[in-house]
């Protein structure tokens, strides 16, 4: 059996052959070099790698370097095996060096080649009837042949305006404690960017993203237990004091490959089965992960490489500081993306609606360059890799490619972050403006990224009323004006 190098996001066991394989772990310091990340980010890297380091003791070689030629010449000659890398990059450097790579990517329920089979003759790769193939393949939540419940899809029992109140009222999740290991990154992080070699951004608080396998499976039973039943309607809302909502925070362990998707499926389906979950959130829950996890994962591999150069809607401005430094939450007046910015800082992460209706709808009614955008939520989301950032920012939120993943773009005015939040009560901007010092810019910006866009967009069936609408603005030179001087300015 050959030596098995694991990269920093194959850490779990199932990235090996057998129990007693001989691994190779490499902490590459010119990974931080190259980019700004959260600080948060790079502490869980290197405390997940070296936690997983010291488990497995003397089957390990662990290498400190600067670059990962530097460790290759340490280790000498002898083969290396590699399970499938996780981006473009990293494939081509293993297969450069003829390494031999055990084609799955252990980390995933889906492989490239069942995705290809799944593929073959479709005109359109519709994420429904993907997660429907997944959920009969992998016999989850089916009874028989047809889907537990009668239905595929429990969305209008989920996707709920938040309650009104401050919060949903449900335990945290379940923290890990930082031991010595993380007393030593953080000692060495400090270190490093005391002697000017990296610089982060983001605050260094205590870690709280699971760092080994035992940490993610606690993290999983904690949330199976005390706040799946409650993910389902609340999935998409926002409350300002309530940061998790009900929302798992496992995608660090899943993707740092702590967790295995199934894994996690499987445990919601039980709690389901006996009586401790109802169906809408359970559905709703294994939707997010063999639906939408797996199929980002997939069509990462199957759009070609220059697909992160698509942008089509000529989005070419660059990502202001104020933006990219996370520190900006003081100067900017809009309450939704001060909080949501703020919560970015402390922590590198925010569910799925702040990174969709708040960041990304800002970015995109901007027009903020969609390659920068990309780069900037990989550095700092501490669940951030090229494959999941690349369809999901590229492709979703900034529909630079057109619409190969979604019909529309995701860009809406201030109503929707109204309706799904409690952010505008406390805002000095009112969401029902477009004119004037109380204009909510998201409001506005809408309307002036129809009105940029209006050409590019006019073949696009679900965009008809949209830009009918935008016809009938009698202030839409105001709204223009008003949105080209406010700019790039922190709103
Ligand atoms: C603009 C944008 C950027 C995103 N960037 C990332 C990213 O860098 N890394 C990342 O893991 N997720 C990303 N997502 C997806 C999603 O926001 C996060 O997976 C989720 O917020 C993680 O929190 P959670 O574990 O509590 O998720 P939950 O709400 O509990 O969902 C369960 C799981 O579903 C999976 N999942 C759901 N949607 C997606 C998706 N679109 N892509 C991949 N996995 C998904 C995750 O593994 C997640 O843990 C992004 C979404 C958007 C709109
Ligand atoms: S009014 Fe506009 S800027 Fe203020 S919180 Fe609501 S959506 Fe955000």
């Amino acid at each position: 059996m050959t030596t098995r190098w694991l990269f920093a996001d194959q850490l779990g066991p199932q990235f090996l052959d057998a129990p007693d394989q001989q691994v190779l772990l490499v902490e590459s310091r010119a990974v931080f070099r190259r980019r700004r990340f959260h600080r948060a980010k790079a502490h869980l890297l290197l405390s997940a790698l070296r936690h997983r380091a010291l488990e497995l003791g003397d089957q390990a070689v662990f290498l400190q370097v600067d670059t990962y030629d530097e460790a290759l010449r340490q280790v000498g000659d002898g083969p290396l095996s590699v399970v499938q890398p996780t981006s473009y990059a990293a494939d081509r450097f293993v297969r450069s060096r003829g390494f031999e790579v055990v084609p799955e990517g252990r980390g995933f329920a889906t492989t490239r080649e069942a995705f290809s089979g799944w593929v073959a003759g479709r005109k359109r790769l519709l994420m429904e009837d993907f997660y429907r193939w997944q959920r009969v393949r992998f016999g989850v939540l089916m009874d028989g042949d047809e889907p537990t419940g009668g239905q595929w899809n429990l969305d209008h029992d989920n996707r709920e305006p938040p309650p009104k109140r401050r919060t949903l009222g449900l335990e945290e999740p379940w923290l890990p404690g930082e031991d010595d290991v993380d007393g030593q990154v953080r000692e060495d992080l400090d270190r490093w960017v005391r002697d000017g070699l990296v610089s982060f951004v983001g605050d260094d608080a205590p870690r709280w993203a699971p760092a080994t396998r035992w940490e993610a499976l606690a993290r999983l039973d904690h949330f199976v237990e005390h706040r799946l039943a409650d993910f389902g309607p609340t999935e998409d809302a926002m409350l300002g004091a309530d940061p998790w909502m009900a929302h798992s925070a496992l995608s660090p362990a899943m993707n740092l490959g702590l967790l295995h998707p199934l894994e996690a499926v499987h445990a919601a389906e039980q709690a389901y089965r006996e009586g401790r979950a109802p169906l809408n959130s359970v559905e709703g829950y294994v939707r997010q992960v063999i639906g939408w996890r797996e199929y980002i994962w997939s069509v990462y591999w199957h759009f070609p490489e220059d697909y992160r150069d698509r942008n089509v809607l000529a989005a070419d401005s660059d990502l202001p500081e104020w933006f990219r430094t996370l520190d900006a939450d003081e100067q900017v007046t809009a309450n939704c993306l001060s909080s949501v910015l703020r919560d970015l800082r402390e922590r590198g992460w925010v569910h799925h609606i702040p990174r969709l209706m708040v960041l990304g709808n800002y970015a995109l009614q901007r027009g903020w360059n969609p390659r920068q955008l990309t780069a900037w939520f990989h550095e700092v989301f501490v669940d951030g890799y090229d494959w999941v950032m690349l369809p999901n920012v590229t492709g979703m939120s900034q529909h630079a490619d057109g619409g190969l993943m979604t019909t529309k773009p995701y860009a809406s005015g201030g109503a929707y972050i109204n309706r799904m939040s409690d952010y505008c009560g406390g805002c000095a901007y009112d969401p029902k403006v477009r004119v004037g010092p109380t204009a909510c810019p998201y409001t506005a910006g809408y309307w002036a990224f129809l009105e940029r866009n209006a050409e590019r967009l006019q073949d696009n069936r679900r965009m008809r009323q949209p830009l009918l609408g935008l016809g009938r603005l009698g202030d839409l030179d105001e709204v223009v004006a008003q949105e080209r001087e406010r700019g790039d300015a922190p709103p």
